[in-house]
């Protein structure tokens, strides 16, 4: 799918004038973009929570979610650091949590011994993410069903486990 075909077919995912919809046309151009000047003109408070930056990175049942990097930078609007966005360009597979079956989560977390994949350290429960490693071939993969019985190979394809502050991925690991 080439990139103009992806953010159209994205577009159709969204409800007319929703504000989703206004967030993903203005990251659509793949550049950064500061939450605090241009976030504010788009979507004032809701610009970074679920109904904006975060609602697009962890996708819906019919959405897949968007890989969106965020750093702080200098802003010659705001004249300050601020939080900046960009889309990568690429999909993930949606990840809200309810996605893993939790028999799952338990496996993949024993396959990590709990260890993150950045800091390679373990951590307790509650400061792990399970992050989808590569972002899906295929649209027609969103409601990827996940295979109980993955092998550990097969889950160290498909997952990883990441520190929960470190930004980016909310598949937060219930405990
Ligand atoms: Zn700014």
């Amino acid at each position: 799918m080439s990139n103009q075909d992806l953010v159209e077919k994205l577009k159709s995912t969204f409800r007319k004038n929703s504000t989703q919809l206004k967030v993903f046309n203005l990251l659509s151009d793949r550049e950064w973009h500061c939450r605090s000047c241009e976030g504010k003109n788009v979507a004032s408070e809701q610009y970074a929570g679920g109904g904006g930056i975060q609602g697009l990175q962890r996708g819906t049942k019919i959405r897949p979610g968007l890989e969106i990097n965020t750093e702080r930078k200098f802003c010659n609007t705001c004249q300050k650091q601020t939080t900046w966005d960009c889309w990568t360009g690429k999909i993930k597979a949606a990840n809200a949590p309810a996605n893993i079956p939790s028999e799952l989560v338990e496996k993949i977390l024993s396959v990590y011994s709990y260890v993150d994949v950045i800091e390679q350290r373990q951590r307790p429960r509650h400061e792990i993410i399970i992050d989808h490693r590569f972002p899906m071939e295929r649209w027609g993969n969103v409601e990827e069903t996940h295979n109980l019985n993955m092998s550990e190979t097969e889950i160290k394809q498909k997952f990883q486990l990441l520190k929960k502050d470190s930004g980016g991925n909310l598949n937060e690991v219930r405990s």
